[in-house]
């Protein structure tokens, strides 16, 4: 197996990875352990081409410094991905391939679950490394962080709805969500017990007929998720989909999701604040994942109360960003890179 540093300007370390029996291409990439070991998941997709996946890593690596911090967690910032159809080319033995290429790292970078795996994906990497959260079991092991996620961004969706609405109280507001996945199942679960009324769409039929029976929920073609008239949408499935063609379609007053990445650009917080639209800056929104994982990598006692806190501490965490964005008259997400940044520079001084 080959591992190969590759030179970067913004990330503390980052590899490529290369095992030519198992057929495995990767990368690991570590973008800050200021704050602790690099945390974050790995991430297996039919990338078009090595730079494709190079970028998603060093992006998404970025991004898990700034919702480690956000969510108060001794954690840096680290991602991976595989290159490839994870439902043809992924076998124990590129698993086990990856889990050395981890291992190698030290324990800088804790790897976890992401798009593309499951948790007996994660017990295969746990072979050959203990740098592997999101197991299923074992002593410290957190399971499946979707539900926890789920209810992070619940109380986001509330957080903005008192700020937009004056009332945090969700019965009989309507909620778009863009994904039925494991987050979005269970944040519609969420919405329907505290009487929210729900619009939804997923590549997947099956699981948008799913959501219309279980939750009573409106069904609306892909494209059309951008424009329902709603309160609140909540996307739960990719990234990039806020962006200057989706943006002007917005007929909603606030958008808070569990998705990664949702803003294509970082400008385009300007153009929701501009239409009025309060966005609850995702790193924030979706850190009850990792406050999970965290609970595993840091090997923590009393798990369940101490997720309780770490929740608590990021719904406060979120209201403040919201006020100070109102006071400030600026963007949530340009408010919420500032605390980030500060809570890093604490920390490295
Ligand atoms: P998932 O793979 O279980 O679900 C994603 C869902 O989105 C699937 O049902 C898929 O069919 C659907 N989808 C994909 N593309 C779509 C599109 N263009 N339009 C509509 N639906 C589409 O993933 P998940 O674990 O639910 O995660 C959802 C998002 O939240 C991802 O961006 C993920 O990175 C992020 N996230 C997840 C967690 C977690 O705990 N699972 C934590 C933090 C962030």
């Amino acid at each position: 197996m080959n591992i190969t540093p590759v030179a970067s300007a913004t990330h503390e370390e980052v590899y490529r990875v290369e095992d030519a029996d198992s057929g495995l291409i990767g990368f690991i990439a570590i973008h800050s352990t200021t704050l602790g070991p690099a945390a974050g998941g790995l991430r297996m997709r039919p990338y078009d081409s090595e730079d494709a996946a190079l970028t998603d890593a060093l992006r998404l690596s970025e991004g898990m410094t700034y919702k480690n911090a956000a969510a108060g967690l001794r954690l840096g910032g680290g991602k991976a991905v595989i290159m490839g159809d994870p439902t043809t080319i992924k076998t124990p033995a590129l698993l086990h391939a990856f889990g050395r290429a981890v291992n190698a790292c030290e324990g800088r970078y804790w790897t976890a679950e992401d798009m593309g795996m499951s948790p007996s994906d994660m017990a295969e990497l746990a072979r050959e490394t203990p740098y592997v959260a999101g197991l299923a079991d074992g002593a410290f092991a957190s399971g499946d962080p979707s539900p926890i996620t789920a209810r992070g961004i619940f109380n986001a969706i509330r957080r903005v709805a008192l700020h937009q609405f004056g009332a945090a109280d969700l019965t009989g507001r309507i909620v778009s969500v863009q994904g039925l996945g494991n987050v979005g199942w269970n944040l519609c679960g969420l919405l329907t017990e505290a009487g929210a009324k729900l619009i939804v769409t997923d590549i997947n039929p099956a699981r948008v007929t799913a959501a219309t029976e279980t939750f009573d929920a409106k069904a609306v073609a892909l494209d059309d998720i951008y424009a329902v008239q709603a309160d609140i949408f909540a996307p739960c499935a990719i990234g990039g989909i806020l962006n200057e063609d989706t943006i002007p379609l917005l007929n909603v007053k606030a958008v808070a999701g569990g998705a990664n990445n949702q803003l294509s650009k970082p400008s385009d917080a300007i153009l929701l604040a501009e239409r009025g639209i309060l966005y609850a800056p995702d790193f924030v929104a979706n850190g009850g994942g990792i406050i999970n994982v965290a609970t595993e990598v840091l090997q923590i006692e009393g798990r369940v109360d101490w997720v309780a806190k770490k929740l608590v501490a990021l719904d406060d965490t979120m209201e403040a960003i919201l006020t100070q964005a109102a006071k400030k008259g600026v963007s949530p997400a340009a408010v919420a890179q500032d605390v980030v940044a500060k809570t890093i520079k604490a920390r490295a001084a």
